[in-house]
């Protein structure tokens, strides 16, 4: 993530952030100039900017914002859709009438946001199911909190994304982590790993890298729904049994092809997302000792010039000083996990596939449901 600044009196703001606390001035993210921008309102009932790179532009606030203050994104004026790319593949939403809802909803477009802000800076565009009913994206938020209600399922089925809803609730996902056994639970994990599913359909299943994603990842055609079932049967024994570090990026990975590619696809997103934060930071570890981690933020390319080597260089340092400091904090380690040389080629896969879709020309890019990028002003 950059590191975001109001244009009206310079205080630093978080990607999160709907107005300065120091200026009071209403705040907007613009994502097609991917910056934070102060606004004003016009005579026309819009928004203006006072950026140099939006001069002459009028805004709307995505409707999730204007009307329910779970959004802090801008839609250009002239765009038809009411909702931002981000609210606008969001398809079915809890009852709000329900205690709760409405903060977990909160939390879940937030982490969500995060998720389109990584996949606009990798190029890749994704059209919502209304533009793009065949193979557009969306998702849906569901709770299963009444007696009675059926369970929900988080998942990706051929383009819907279904979240449950008790994810955004700390203690339910911490049990849920636990009772699995895995070290890393989030809510932007989540939106990271089942949109991989997506981008599998996407960029592997038709394509003529199919034959290279089984000689790495194996062959999905195994029975998804047994390998799960197997895979949660043995529950937490699936982290003590000793092998699947040496090929997998988690326990969970192991469990299908498929699962093992969305994984994979999620820790891409990891590294390429708190990367660039070390760089906007200016993050540099210059240790006393030549073989401890080491960390220059100007040379930490961007994730789209990087190669996957320096990626995992830089990586290395930068989830060194995470962990260690998490610990100094008394809290478990950010990243509990190791990337082992076929893990690394896993992820150079991965990073393939995202430089050749962000290049991809226009048209294959429309067929395959994937937009095209605008470009960075
Ligand atoms: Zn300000
Ligand atoms: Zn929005
Ligand atoms: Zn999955």
């Amino acid at each position: 993530m950059k590191i975001f600044h109001c244009d009206h009196c310079g205080q630093l703001l978080f990607f999160e952030n709907s107005r300065c606390v120091n200026c009071g001035h209403a705040l907007a993210y613009l994502p097609e100039l991917q910056r934070i921008a102060s606004l004003e309102p016009t005579d026309d009932g819009q928004w203006r900017s006072p950026l140099a790179e939006a001069a002459g532009r009028e805004y709307r606030l995505c409707q999730n914002y204007e009307d329910e203050n779970v959004c802090n994104w801008a839609v250009p004026a002239d765009d038809p859709h009411t909702f931002c790319e981000s609210c606008r593949t969001t398809l079915v939403i809890p009852a709000l009438t329900v205690a709760g809802h409405k903060e977990a909803w909160f939390q879940l477009e937030t982490a969500k946001r995060r998720l389109f802000y990584s996949l606009m800076n990798l190029g890749l565009h994704v059209r919502s199911r209304s533009d793009d009913p065949e193979h557009g994206l969306g998702f849906q938020f569901l709770a299963a909190d009444a007696p009675g209600d059926a369970p929900v399922m988080t998942g990706h089925d051929d383009g819907l994304i279904t979240i449950n809803l008790a994810e955004a609730d700390d203690a339910k996902r911490e049990e849920a982590r636990l009772a699995l056994g895995e070290p890393y639970r989030t809510v932007l994990g989540h939106f990271r790993h089942e949109i991989g599913h997506y981008f599998w359909d996407r960029l592997v299943k038709d394509s003529a890298d199919l034959e290279d994603f089984r000689a790495l990842f194996g062959d999905e055609r195994r029975d998804y729904e047994a390998a799960l079932k197997e895979h949660y049967a043995a529950g937490v024994a699936n982290w003590q049994e000793p092998n699947w570090q040496e090929n997998f990026v988690s326990a969970y990975a192991s469990s299908h092809p498929w699962e093992d590619w969305a994984e994979t696809w999620a820790h891409y997103l990891h590294m390429a997302d708190a990367l660039e934060t070390a760089r906007a930071c200016g993050l540099t570890l210059a240790p006393a000792r030549e073989d401890e981690p080491s960390l220059d933020a100007e040379k930490i390319p961007a994730a789209e010039e990087a190669t996957v080597n320096e990626m995992v260089r830089d990586w290395v340092a930068l989830t060194y000083v995470l962990n260690n400091l998490n610990r100094s904090l008394g809290l478990s380690d950010a990243y509990p996990f190791v990337l082992s040389p076929v893990v690394i080629e896993k992820l150079e896969f991965v990073h393939k596939l995202i430089v050749k879709a962000s290049a991809a020309p226009p048209v294959e890019a429309e067929e395959s449901g994937l937009g095209v990028a605008a470009e960075p002003a």
